[in-house]
Protein backbone atom coordinates (compact mmCIF):
# COMPACT_ATOMS: atom_id res chain seq x y z
CA UNK A 1 0.00 0.00 0.00
CA UNK A 2 1.22 3.62 -0.88
CA UNK A 3 2.40 5.41 2.17
CA UNK A 4 0.84 8.84 1.78
CA UNK A 5 0.98 12.21 4.42
CA UNK A 6 -2.06 10.97 6.47
CA UNK A 7 -1.72 6.87 5.72
CA UNK A 8 -2.06 4.82 8.97
CA UNK A 9 -2.48 1.22 9.83
CA UNK A 10 -5.78 1.72 11.77
CA UNK A 11 -8.38 3.92 11.09
CA UNK A 12 -11.02 4.17 13.98
CA UNK A 13 -14.73 5.34 13.19
CA UNK A 14 -16.04 7.18 16.31
CA UNK A 15 -14.96 9.06 19.16
CA UNK A 16 -17.02 7.91 22.01
CA UNK A 17 -15.91 6.19 24.73
CA UNK A 18 -15.11 2.64 22.89
CA UNK A 19 -13.48 4.25 19.82
CA UNK A 20 -10.91 6.08 21.79
CA UNK A 21 -10.62 3.64 24.67
CA UNK A 22 -9.46 1.34 21.16
CA UNK A 23 -7.17 4.29 19.63
CA UNK A 24 -5.20 4.62 22.62
CA UNK A 25 -5.12 0.99 23.39
CA UNK A 26 -3.82 0.48 19.43
CA UNK A 27 -1.71 3.89 19.90
CA UNK A 28 0.50 2.33 22.86
CA UNK A 29 0.69 -0.65 21.15
CA UNK A 30 2.66 1.47 18.71
CA UNK A 31 0.26 1.55 15.76
CA UNK A 32 -0.06 4.59 13.67
CA UNK A 33 -4.48 5.39 14.50
CA UNK A 34 -6.23 7.90 13.25
CA UNK A 35 -9.61 8.57 14.34
CA UNK A 36 -12.38 10.15 12.62
CA UNK A 37 -15.42 11.43 14.12
CA UNK A 38 -18.04 13.65 12.43
CA UNK A 39 -18.54 15.85 15.71
CA UNK A 40 -16.80 19.03 16.22
CA UNK A 41 -15.43 17.01 19.44
CA UNK A 42 -15.54 13.55 21.57
CA UNK A 43 -18.51 11.37 23.10
CA UNK A 44 -21.09 13.45 22.02
CA UNK A 45 -23.70 10.84 21.04
CA UNK A 46 -24.12 7.67 23.83
CA UNK A 47 -21.25 8.06 25.68
CA UNK A 48 -22.34 11.49 26.87
CA UNK A 49 -26.17 10.72 27.85
CA UNK A 50 -25.97 7.63 29.58
CA UNK A 51 -26.40 7.07 33.42
CA UNK A 52 -22.61 6.73 34.13
CA UNK A 53 -22.78 3.29 36.35
CA UNK A 54 -19.92 1.36 36.70
CA UNK A 55 -21.40 -1.83 36.35
CA UNK A 56 -20.78 -5.04 38.18
CA UNK A 57 -21.72 -7.75 35.67
CA UNK A 58 -24.93 -8.91 37.26
CA UNK A 59 -27.58 -8.66 34.15
CA UNK A 60 -25.70 -10.38 31.49
CA UNK A 61 -25.90 -14.09 30.24
CA UNK A 62 -23.28 -16.11 31.99
CA UNK A 63 -20.12 -16.39 29.54
CA UNK A 64 -21.19 -13.58 27.21
CA UNK A 65 -19.17 -10.83 26.31
CA UNK A 66 -21.15 -8.44 28.26
CA UNK A 67 -20.51 -10.40 31.63
CA UNK A 68 -17.03 -11.02 31.12
CA UNK A 69 -16.12 -7.59 29.53
CA UNK A 70 -18.22 -5.50 32.05
CA UNK A 71 -16.68 -7.58 34.93
CA UNK A 72 -13.23 -7.19 33.77
CA UNK A 73 -13.54 -3.72 32.84
CA UNK A 74 -15.51 -3.19 36.06
CA UNK A 75 -11.81 -3.48 38.16
CA UNK A 76 -10.06 -1.59 35.33
CA UNK A 77 -12.03 1.89 35.41
CA UNK A 78 -11.39 1.87 38.91
CA UNK A 79 -7.81 1.52 38.60
CA UNK A 80 -7.96 3.85 35.32
CA UNK A 81 -9.71 6.90 36.52
CA UNK A 82 -7.54 6.42 39.75
CA UNK A 83 -4.31 6.84 37.61
CA UNK A 84 -6.08 9.08 35.30
CA UNK A 85 -7.52 11.87 37.87
CA UNK A 86 -11.09 11.17 36.37
CA UNK A 87 -13.83 11.33 38.73
CA UNK A 88 -15.64 8.10 40.31
CA UNK A 89 -17.25 7.12 42.96
CA UNK A 90 -17.38 3.44 44.84
CA UNK A 91 -21.00 4.16 45.73
CA UNK A 92 -22.29 0.38 45.47
CA UNK A 93 -25.94 0.11 44.60
CA UNK A 94 -29.40 -2.05 45.46
CA UNK A 95 -31.60 -3.34 43.61
CA UNK A 96 -34.34 -3.41 45.52
CA UNK A 97 -38.04 -5.99 45.80
CA UNK A 98 -40.49 -3.24 46.32
CA UNK A 99 -43.34 -5.77 47.30
CA UNK A 100 -43.77 -9.10 48.46
CA UNK A 101 -44.36 -10.37 44.69
CA UNK A 102 -41.01 -9.30 43.62
CA UNK A 103 -39.36 -11.39 46.35
CA UNK A 104 -38.89 -13.93 43.35
CA UNK A 105 -37.52 -12.31 40.87
CA UNK A 106 -34.81 -11.14 43.22
CA UNK A 107 -34.13 -14.39 44.34
CA UNK A 108 -33.41 -15.06 40.17
CA UNK A 109 -31.71 -12.35 39.69
CA UNK A 110 -29.33 -13.11 42.83
CA UNK A 111 -28.47 -16.45 41.26
CA UNK A 112 -27.62 -15.24 38.06
CA UNK A 113 -25.45 -12.50 39.66
CA UNK A 114 -23.94 -15.43 41.59
CA UNK A 115 -23.26 -17.54 38.61
CA UNK A 116 -21.84 -14.70 37.08
CA UNK A 117 -18.69 -14.13 40.34
CA UNK A 118 -20.18 -11.00 41.00
CA UNK A 119 -17.79 -9.26 43.18
CA UNK A 120 -18.85 -8.65 47.09
CA UNK A 121 -22.57 -9.62 46.25
CA UNK A 122 -24.75 -10.16 49.09
CA UNK A 123 -28.65 -10.21 49.80
CA UNK A 124 -29.89 -8.03 52.36
CA UNK A 125 -33.13 -7.72 54.56
CA UNK A 126 -35.11 -4.63 54.56
CA UNK A 127 -33.85 -3.52 57.79
CA UNK A 128 -30.45 -4.03 56.32
CA UNK A 129 -31.33 -2.48 53.14
CA UNK A 130 -33.30 0.54 55.25
CA UNK A 131 -29.51 1.34 56.19
CA UNK A 132 -28.27 1.94 53.52
CA UNK A 133 -31.23 3.71 51.57
CA UNK A 134 -33.28 4.79 55.10
CA UNK A 135 -35.85 6.46 52.24
CA UNK A 136 -36.25 3.54 50.06
CA UNK A 137 -38.83 1.08 51.03
CA UNK A 138 -37.09 -1.94 50.36
CA UNK A 139 -38.96 -5.71 51.35
CA UNK A 140 -35.64 -6.98 50.52
CA UNK A 141 -32.22 -6.35 48.90
CA UNK A 142 -29.03 -7.40 46.63
CA UNK A 143 -26.20 -5.66 47.34
CA UNK A 144 -23.20 -4.88 44.90
CA UNK A 145 -20.21 -3.24 46.71
CA UNK A 146 -18.44 -3.10 43.39
CA UNK A 147 -21.33 -0.96 41.35
CA UNK A 148 -20.04 3.13 41.24
CA UNK A 149 -20.51 5.78 39.30
CA UNK A 150 -17.72 7.87 36.69
CA UNK A 151 -17.51 11.24 35.03
CA UNK A 152 -18.13 9.21 31.43
CA UNK A 153 -17.19 12.76 29.76
CA UNK A 154 -14.01 12.55 31.50
CA UNK A 155 -13.43 8.97 31.02
CA UNK A 156 -13.74 9.94 27.37
CA UNK A 157 -11.07 12.85 27.67
CA UNK A 158 -8.85 10.69 29.57
CA UNK A 159 -8.58 8.30 26.71
CA UNK A 160 -8.48 10.64 24.22
CA UNK A 161 -5.37 12.35 25.69
CA UNK A 162 -3.61 9.11 26.17
CA UNK A 163 -4.42 8.34 22.46
CA UNK A 164 -2.90 11.62 21.16
CA UNK A 165 -0.26 10.98 23.60
CA UNK A 166 1.04 7.97 21.85
CA UNK A 167 0.38 9.63 18.24
CA UNK A 168 -2.80 8.64 17.41
CA UNK A 169 -4.38 11.67 15.24
CA UNK A 170 -7.87 12.41 15.32
CA UNK A 171 -9.87 13.97 13.42
CA UNK A 172 -13.42 15.84 14.33
CA UNK A 173 -15.63 17.37 11.95
CA UNK A 174 -14.90 14.49 9.28
CA UNK A 175 -17.64 11.91 8.63
CA UNK A 176 -16.31 8.89 6.96
CA UNK A 177 -18.90 9.10 3.40
CA UNK A 178 -16.96 5.93 1.51
CA UNK A 179 -15.08 2.96 1.72
CA UNK A 180 -13.94 0.34 -0.51
CA UNK A 181 -11.34 -2.29 0.13
CA UNK A 182 -8.05 -1.25 -2.21
CA UNK A 183 -4.87 -3.54 -1.87
CA UNK A 184 -3.56 -3.75 1.07
CA UNK A 185 -6.51 -2.29 3.05
CA UNK A 186 -9.37 0.17 2.50
CA UNK A 187 -9.38 3.42 0.71
CA UNK A 188 -11.78 6.16 2.82
CA UNK A 189 -13.16 9.10 1.65
CA UNK A 190 -14.17 11.68 4.48
CA UNK A 191 -17.10 14.57 4.24
CA UNK A 192 -15.84 17.93 6.45
CA UNK A 193 -17.82 21.11 5.42
CA UNK A 194 -16.30 21.11 1.81
CA UNK A 195 -17.70 18.35 0.75
CA UNK A 196 -16.67 14.51 0.16
CA UNK A 197 -13.12 14.50 -1.32
CA UNK A 198 -11.10 11.44 -0.73
CA UNK A 199 -8.96 11.08 2.62
CA UNK A 200 -7.17 8.29 4.24
CA UNK A 201 -5.89 4.93 3.38
CA UNK A 202 -5.59 2.37 6.07
CA UNK A 203 -4.93 -1.09 6.60
CA UNK A 204 -7.59 -1.68 9.22
CA UNK A 205 -10.50 0.11 9.65
CA UNK A 206 -12.40 -0.20 12.98
CA UNK A 207 -16.05 0.64 13.14
CA UNK A 208 -16.57 2.13 16.23
CA UNK A 209 -19.97 4.37 15.15
CA UNK A 210 -21.93 3.47 17.35
CA UNK A 211 -25.86 4.10 16.39
CA UNK A 212 -24.63 4.48 13.27
CA UNK A 213 -22.44 1.36 12.87
CA UNK A 214 -24.86 -0.68 10.05
CA UNK A 215 -24.28 2.55 8.33
CA UNK A 216 -20.82 2.43 8.30
CA UNK A 217 -20.83 -1.63 7.33
CA UNK A 218 -23.17 -0.90 4.48
CA UNK A 219 -20.69 1.51 2.92
CA UNK A 220 -18.09 -1.63 2.44
CA UNK A 221 -21.47 -3.22 0.69
CA UNK A 222 -22.07 -5.70 3.79
CA UNK A 223 -25.50 -6.88 4.15
CA UNK A 224 -27.38 -6.05 7.11
CA UNK A 225 -29.52 -8.71 7.80
CA UNK A 226 -27.46 -11.49 8.05
CA UNK A 227 -25.91 -13.76 4.63
CA UNK A 228 -23.12 -14.00 2.64
CA UNK A 229 -20.89 -11.34 1.35
CA UNK A 230 -18.08 -12.55 -0.99
CA UNK A 231 -17.83 -16.09 0.65
CA UNK A 232 -17.70 -14.37 4.09
CA UNK A 233 -20.60 -15.38 6.62
CA UNK A 234 -21.97 -11.80 7.64
CA UNK A 235 -23.88 -11.91 11.03
CA UNK A 236 -26.88 -9.88 11.28
CA UNK A 237 -25.73 -5.91 11.55
CA UNK A 238 -28.91 -3.94 11.35
CA UNK A 239 -29.66 -2.29 14.69
CA UNK A 240 -33.13 -0.94 16.36
CA UNK A 241 -32.98 1.95 18.83
CA UNK A 242 -34.42 2.05 22.23
CA UNK A 243 -34.46 5.83 23.59
CA UNK A 244 -33.41 6.35 27.43
CA UNK A 245 -35.04 9.80 29.11
CA UNK A 246 -34.12 10.72 32.60
CA UNK A 247 -35.69 13.45 34.74
CA UNK A 248 -33.48 15.34 37.51
CA UNK A 249 -33.94 15.46 40.91
CA UNK A 250 -33.75 19.37 41.11
CA UNK A 251 -33.93 20.17 44.34
CA UNK A 252 -30.81 19.45 46.51
CA UNK A 253 -32.92 18.36 49.82
CA UNK A 254 -34.82 15.66 47.52
CA UNK A 255 -31.31 14.92 46.21
CA UNK A 256 -29.92 13.82 49.26
CA UNK A 257 -32.35 11.57 49.95
CA UNK A 258 -30.63 9.24 47.55
CA UNK A 259 -26.66 7.96 48.18
CA UNK A 260 -26.41 5.12 45.82
CA UNK A 261 -27.93 3.87 42.66
CA UNK A 262 -30.90 1.96 43.61
CA UNK A 263 -32.69 -0.05 40.98
CA UNK A 264 -35.96 -2.28 40.67
CA UNK A 265 -35.92 -5.41 39.36
CA UNK A 266 -34.86 -4.87 35.64
CA UNK A 267 -37.51 -4.95 32.70
CA UNK A 268 -34.75 -6.61 30.01
CA UNK A 269 -37.49 -7.48 27.04
CA UNK A 270 -38.63 -3.62 27.64
CA UNK A 271 -35.14 -2.72 26.64
CA UNK A 272 -33.74 -1.43 30.34
CA UNK A 273 -32.61 -1.95 33.58
CA UNK A 274 -36.35 -0.32 35.23
CA UNK A 275 -36.56 2.86 35.81
CA UNK A 276 -34.19 3.38 38.70
CA UNK A 277 -32.48 6.03 40.78
CA UNK A 278 -28.52 7.14 40.09
CA UNK A 279 -26.46 9.66 41.33
CA UNK A 280 -23.40 11.00 39.51
CA UNK A 281 -20.08 12.17 40.89
CA UNK A 282 -21.34 15.73 41.36
CA UNK A 283 -23.75 14.48 43.49
CA UNK A 284 -26.73 15.64 41.63
CA UNK A 285 -29.27 12.48 41.44
CA UNK A 286 -31.22 11.34 38.32
CA UNK A 287 -34.22 9.18 37.59
CA UNK A 288 -34.10 7.33 34.66
CA UNK A 289 -33.29 5.97 31.91
CA UNK A 290 -36.95 5.08 30.32
CA UNK A 291 -36.90 2.57 27.67
CA UNK A 292 -38.80 3.66 24.34
CA UNK A 293 -38.58 1.63 20.81
CA UNK A 294 -38.49 3.84 18.47
CA UNK A 295 -39.48 3.32 14.43
CA UNK A 296 -35.86 2.63 11.85
CA UNK A 297 -34.90 6.01 10.61
CA UNK A 298 -36.73 8.01 13.42
CA UNK A 299 -34.80 11.42 14.21
CA UNK A 300 -32.80 11.01 17.75
CA UNK A 301 -33.10 14.25 19.23
CA UNK A 302 -31.14 14.82 21.94
CA UNK A 303 -33.17 17.82 23.43
CA UNK A 304 -36.18 16.30 26.05
CA UNK A 305 -38.31 19.79 25.66
CA UNK A 306 -41.62 18.24 26.53
CA UNK A 307 -42.97 17.29 30.35
CA UNK A 308 -44.91 14.68 28.98
CA UNK A 309 -43.39 12.00 30.96
CA UNK A 310 -43.56 13.81 33.83
CA UNK A 311 -46.18 11.29 35.83
CA UNK A 312 -44.49 8.21 34.54
CA UNK A 313 -41.43 9.33 35.80
CA UNK A 314 -43.20 10.47 39.60
CA UNK A 315 -44.92 7.00 39.55
CA UNK A 316 -42.17 5.16 39.36
CA UNK A 317 -39.92 7.33 41.18
CA UNK A 318 -42.41 7.44 44.44
CA UNK A 319 -42.40 3.49 44.56
CA UNK A 320 -38.20 4.08 45.10
CA UNK A 321 -38.43 7.26 46.92
CA UNK A 322 -42.46 8.09 48.32
CA UNK A 323 -41.36 11.20 50.04
CA UNK A 324 -40.68 12.69 46.45
CA UNK A 325 -42.66 15.65 45.39
CA UNK A 326 -43.73 16.52 42.03
CA UNK A 327 -42.01 19.87 41.96
CA UNK A 328 -38.80 18.53 42.99
CA UNK A 329 -38.01 16.28 39.64
CA UNK A 330 -37.39 18.62 35.58
CA UNK A 331 -36.61 16.82 32.40
CA UNK A 332 -32.81 15.98 31.68
CA UNK A 333 -31.19 14.47 29.61
CA UNK A 334 -31.98 11.95 26.52
CA UNK A 335 -29.60 8.64 25.17
CA UNK A 336 -30.64 6.37 22.70
CA UNK A 337 -29.30 2.50 22.95
CA UNK A 338 -27.95 0.90 19.97
CA UNK A 339 -29.34 -2.69 20.34
CA UNK A 340 -29.32 -5.80 18.42
CA UNK A 341 -32.43 -7.18 20.28
CA UNK A 342 -35.86 -6.38 18.41
CA UNK A 343 -38.39 -5.30 20.50
CA UNK A 344 -39.84 -7.91 22.61
CA UNK A 345 -36.82 -10.16 22.54
CA UNK A 346 -34.28 -11.42 25.36
CA UNK A 347 -31.53 -9.04 25.45
CA UNK A 348 -28.89 -9.44 23.13
CA UNK A 349 -24.41 -10.04 23.27
CA UNK A 350 -22.35 -6.98 21.99
CA UNK A 351 -21.19 -7.88 18.28
CA UNK A 352 -17.59 -8.06 17.83
CA UNK A 353 -16.76 -9.49 14.25
CA UNK A 354 -14.26 -9.14 12.08
CA UNK A 355 -13.23 -9.81 8.50
CA UNK A 356 -9.97 -9.25 6.50
CA UNK A 357 -9.10 -6.26 8.42
CA UNK A 358 -12.47 -4.70 9.22
CA UNK A 359 -13.77 -4.96 12.81
CA UNK A 360 -17.48 -4.18 13.20
CA UNK A 361 -18.70 -3.13 16.56
CA UNK A 362 -22.43 -3.80 17.02
CA UNK A 363 -25.24 -3.55 19.51
CA UNK A 364 -22.30 -1.27 22.00
CA UNK A 365 -25.35 -0.21 24.67
CA UNK A 366 -24.93 -0.66 28.32
CA UNK A 367 -22.42 -2.04 29.66
CA UNK A 368 -20.47 -0.18 27.04
CA UNK A 369 -18.84 2.64 29.00
CA UNK A 370 -17.66 -0.06 31.68
CA UNK A 371 -16.84 -2.48 29.43
CA UNK A 372 -14.72 -0.05 27.19
CA UNK A 373 -11.19 -1.03 28.34
CA UNK A 374 -11.52 -4.66 27.84
CA UNK A 375 -13.48 -4.07 24.52
CA UNK A 376 -10.45 -2.40 23.36
CA UNK A 377 -8.06 -4.87 24.14
CA UNK A 378 -10.40 -7.51 22.16
CA UNK A 379 -10.02 -5.42 19.41
CA UNK A 380 -6.53 -5.22 19.33
CA UNK A 381 -6.06 -9.44 19.90
CA UNK A 382 -8.08 -9.05 16.60
CA UNK A 383 -5.83 -7.15 14.92
CA UNK A 384 -3.04 -8.48 15.78
C1 LIG B 1 -29.55 5.81 28.20
C2 LIG B 1 -28.24 5.09 28.30
C3 LIG B 1 -27.72 4.75 29.54
C4 LIG B 1 -26.51 4.06 29.63
N1 LIG B 1 -25.98 3.80 30.87
C5 LIG B 1 -24.79 3.17 30.96
C6 LIG B 1 -24.21 2.92 32.24
O1 LIG B 1 -24.72 3.34 33.26
N2 LIG B 1 -23.05 2.22 32.29
C7 LIG B 1 -22.44 1.73 31.16
O2 LIG B 1 -21.42 1.04 31.29
N3 LIG B 1 -22.95 1.99 29.93
C8 LIG B 1 -24.09 2.71 29.81
N4 LIG B 1 -24.61 2.99 28.58
C9 LIG B 1 -23.90 2.52 27.40
C10 LIG B 1 -22.75 3.44 26.99
O3 LIG B 1 -23.12 4.79 27.09
C11 LIG B 1 -22.35 3.08 25.55
O4 LIG B 1 -22.15 1.68 25.46
C12 LIG B 1 -21.08 3.77 25.11
O5 LIG B 1 -21.13 5.15 25.35
C13 LIG B 1 -20.88 3.50 23.63
O6 LIG B 1 -19.76 4.22 23.18
P1 LIG B 1 -19.41 4.23 21.65
O7 LIG B 1 -18.09 4.87 21.53
O8 LIG B 1 -19.57 2.83 21.11
O9 LIG B 1 -20.60 5.04 20.94
P2 LIG B 1 -20.89 6.61 20.84
O10 LIG B 1 -20.59 7.32 22.09
O11 LIG B 1 -22.28 6.73 20.31
O12 LIG B 1 -19.87 7.10 19.74
C14 LIG B 1 -20.00 6.78 18.37
C15 LIG B 1 -19.43 7.94 17.59
O13 LIG B 1 -19.34 7.59 16.21
C16 LIG B 1 -19.54 8.77 15.49
N5 LIG B 1 -19.90 8.43 14.10
C17 LIG B 1 -20.96 7.68 13.70
N6 LIG B 1 -20.94 7.55 12.36
C18 LIG B 1 -19.85 8.23 11.91
C19 LIG B 1 -19.30 8.45 10.62
N7 LIG B 1 -19.85 7.94 9.50
N8 LIG B 1 -18.18 9.21 10.52
C20 LIG B 1 -17.59 9.73 11.64
N9 LIG B 1 -18.08 9.55 12.89
C21 LIG B 1 -19.19 8.79 13.02
C22 LIG B 1 -20.66 9.47 16.24
O14 LIG B 1 -20.70 10.84 15.91
C23 LIG B 1 -20.29 9.18 17.67
O15 LIG B 1 -19.54 10.23 18.25
C24 LIG B 1 -25.81 3.70 28.46
C25 LIG B 1 -26.31 4.08 27.20
C26 LIG B 1 -27.50 4.78 27.12
C27 LIG B 1 -28.00 5.21 25.77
Amino acid sequence: MTAGALDVEVAVVGAGVVGLAIAQRLAREGRTVAVIERHEGMARESSSHNSGVVHAAIYYERGSLKHRLCWEGNARTYEWCEAHGVAVRRTGKLIVALAEEERGGLDALYRQAAANAVRGLQRLTAAEARAFEPHVPAVEAIWSPSTGVVDAFALARSYEAEARAHGALIVYRHELAGAERVAGGFALSLRDGGGARPGLRCAALVNSAGLRAPEVAALLGYPLDGGAYADVAVPVLRQAVNRGRYYDIVDAAAARLVSRPVYPLPEHRAGGLGLHLTVDTDGGAHLGPSAEWLDDGALLDYRHPDDGWRAEFLRCGRRLLPALRDDQIAPGQVGYRPKLQRPGEEQADFLLWHDRGYVHLGGIESPGLTASLPLADEVAAVLR
